[in-house]
């Protein structure tokens, strides 16, 4: 089968699909490759370097949609893209099944497999094919990153002939993947880093990596926020009284407060409230993750970064893993490299598309002139 990889089209997207260190591995599947020429731009890729690896070039998207089985890239289709989409055709992208669900039906009826990257179920045997995972790493780790070059001090405390630096005090709230990651750079660069989930069974990972976990005063029994499959549930109104008090006392002591709540198929929750932001430091930075879903901050401004009156940063990109385009796209390739894998069993350069594995069925959401979502639940765990 001819692999295929465009241009992204959405404004300001640096990542790719393939890289030509992906490319070289699903030609050992028995399968051809095919860019759209500059593709890889963006993310430190050049064409020399596809075509080196064995890569073909189209000079435009028409031709590398035209020519491609099927087609891997980053972001849900554009409408001119769902126009290039044909029967036959298998699309491999982001696909938010949801919010696009009007494109889907459309790429059903034309009788396109579609495969939905976000849709790859969480199980041990998929992780890496888990794209939602690969970039929430990045995202915690850039968030870091990002709050560092909006302030003015070191993470670490110093103690040097020209006088002595307090290290920072950081808090992340939210100990799922991105969180995590925040955390691992946080306190790899020294600042003495503080974190928070309503699932308490997070509290040994947080330790681990050397931060604290923060405890409410809440009654012990009562501090699970847990729902299934790992995420969390929304909380009742005592319990978020209680982490609104405790973020209260600690909001004037915090340089640095990266927010990653998120409750699936929700708003992101509200944590970090307008008198939290007026009673911080002037020269304190909060990084807002879950701004595209509303932000866990209330004066978060999605894709802005502001200052508020009293001097704090309030930082609420959505871009954060194409701010890493290269780290990204060499991650999200290897996420689809892997995702072929499984849908090429005979390394044979043959797709074949098992609607009977739970991974392919669950990302799955058009198949046969079908639309295939929502799945049905994964028969392991
Ligand atoms: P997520 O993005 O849905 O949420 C981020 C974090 O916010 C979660 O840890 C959640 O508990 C927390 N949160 C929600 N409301 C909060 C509140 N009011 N205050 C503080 N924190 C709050 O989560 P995620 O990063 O996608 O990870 C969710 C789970 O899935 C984790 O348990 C993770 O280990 C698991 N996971 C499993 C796999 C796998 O097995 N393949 C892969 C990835 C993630």
């Amino acid at each position: 089968m001819k692999i295929g990889t465009p241009k992204e089209t959405f404004e300001g997207e640096a990542r790719v699909a393939m890289t030509p260190e992906s490319a070289a591995q699903l030609q050992k599947l028995g399968h051809e490759c095919i860019i759209e020429a500059g593709a890889g731009e963006k993310a430190g890729f050049a064409d020399a370097d596809y075509k080196a690896a064995g890569v073909e070039i189209a000079k435009t998207a028409a031709a590398l949609w035209k020519t491609a089985d099927v087609v891997a890239k980053v972001r849900v289709p554009d409408e001119a893209e769902m126009k290039r989409l044909r029967d036959g055709q298998t699309l491999i992208s982001f696909f938010s099944p949801v919010a696009d669900e009007a494109k889907m039906q459309a790429a059903a009826k034309k009788g396109a497999t579609v495969i939905a990257m976000e849709m790859i179920p969480r199980i041990s045997r998929a992780q890496k094919m888990d794209a939602l995972s690969s970039m929430a790493n990045i995202a915690g780790y850039r968030a870091v990153i990002e709050a560092g070059n909006n302030f003015g001090r070191f993470f670490t405390g110093q103690i040097t002939a020209a006088g002595k630096v307090p290290p920072a005090k950081v808090l992340v709230v939210g100990a799922g993947v991105a969180g995590l990651a925040a955390i691992g750079t946080s306190t790899s660069l020294g600042a003495i880093t503080y974190a928070f989930d309503v699932r308490p069974e997070v509290a040994e990972q947080v330790e681990s990596m050397g931060a604290e976990f923060v405890y409410l005063d809440f009654e012990e029994e009562q501090q699970d926020g847990s729902a299934s499959g790992g995420y969390a549930s929304v909380s009742s109104p005592e319990f978020r009284e209680a982490q609104l008090a405790k973020f209260r006392e600690l909001a004037p002591d915090m340089d640095i407060v990266i927010t990653t709540a998120l409750i699936p198929n929700r708003e992101a929750p509200e944590l970090w409230t307008e008198d939290m932001v007026k009673s911080m430091k002037p020269g304190s930075v909060i990084v807002d993750l879950a701004a595209e879903k509303g932000g866990n901050c209330k004066l978060t401004v999605a894709d802005e970064k502001i200052v508020t009156e009293n001097g704090v940063t309030i930082i609420g990109y959505t871009d954060f893993p194409s701010r890493m385009g290269t780290q990204a796209s060499s991650l999200y390739a290897t996420n689809i490299r892997h995702l072929l894998a499984d849908l090429t069993p005979e390394k044979d350069g043959v797709i074949n598309h098992n609607m009977e594995d739970d991974v392919i069925r669950g990302a799955t959401i058009a198949h046969a002139k079908e639309v295939t979502f929502p799945p049905p639940p994964p028969k392991v765990a």
